[in-house]
């Protein structure tokens, strides 16, 4: 299999990593391809979109000719899983507590509503175990993290997290063979990218 990391900004390098180490515990082949450009993304299985900052992932996909690409494929069916800021960007509608509508370039794939910096700063980074519908728990660490607000349509809520205003609200999503996470599972458990490796197979039964 060949699975793609896209590589315009942001955490890719743990990606790899994790994606390296969940191939060889389910014992498959895969190569790992750092997504930079348009021709890369040709004959991938699977996709993660890292976290980072959503809006320089968007605008740097736009201008590599990326954004109408990646939208395509994903449309297409290629499974795709986006952490953090690869979150924010898949989804179709994105927020901010200050302006409202960001306008920023999104990929617009995911039926998700998320809020950008949801639970504040970078100093109210914080984790916490999550029990995530058909995975297990994970650890799950929350840097500058959006919140999923409303998922409709297909997509569907796989865990919630507490928010200290808002209630629980959406920690990760799947809608077909697209997943979103709000948090940063490279940086602590592979059993994520697993599952993504393992909706990539089933696809080619
Ligand atoms: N706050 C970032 C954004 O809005 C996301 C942070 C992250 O990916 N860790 O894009």
């Amino acid at each position: 299999m060949r699975v793609g990391v896209l590589a315009l900004q942001g955490d890719a390098e743990e990606h790899e990593y994790a994606i390296k180490r969940a191939s060889e515990e389910l014992g498959i082949n895969v190569d790992v391809i750092r997504v930079k450009n348009t021709e890369q993304l040709s004959d991938l299985n699977a996709l993660v979109i890292p976290g980072g900052e959503s809006t320089t992932i968007g605008s740097l996909a736009r201008r590599t000719g990326l954004l109408d690409r990646l939208r395509g494929s994903i449309i297409n069916g290629l499974p795709t899983l986006g952490t953090c800021a690869g979150a924010i960007f898949m989804a179709r509608e994105v927020r901010d507590s200050v302006v409202g509508e960001t306008g920023q370039p999104i990929l617009g794939v995911m039926d998700i509503a998320v809020v950008r910096n949801a639970f504040g700063r970078q100093r109210d980074s914080f984790e916490t175990d999550l029990s995530i519908d058909g995975i297990g728990t994970v650890r799950a660490v929350f840097i500058r993290a959006p919140a999923i607000i409303k998922a409709w349509g297909n997509a569907r809520p796989l865990a919630y997290v507490k928010h200290p205003k808002l209630g629980n609200v959406i920690a990760a999503a799947q809608e077909n063979s697209m997943i979103a996470t709000v948090f940063h599972p490279e940086l602590t458990t592979m059993k994520i990218h697993k599952y993504l490796l393992e909706v990539a197979m089933d696809k080619q039964r």
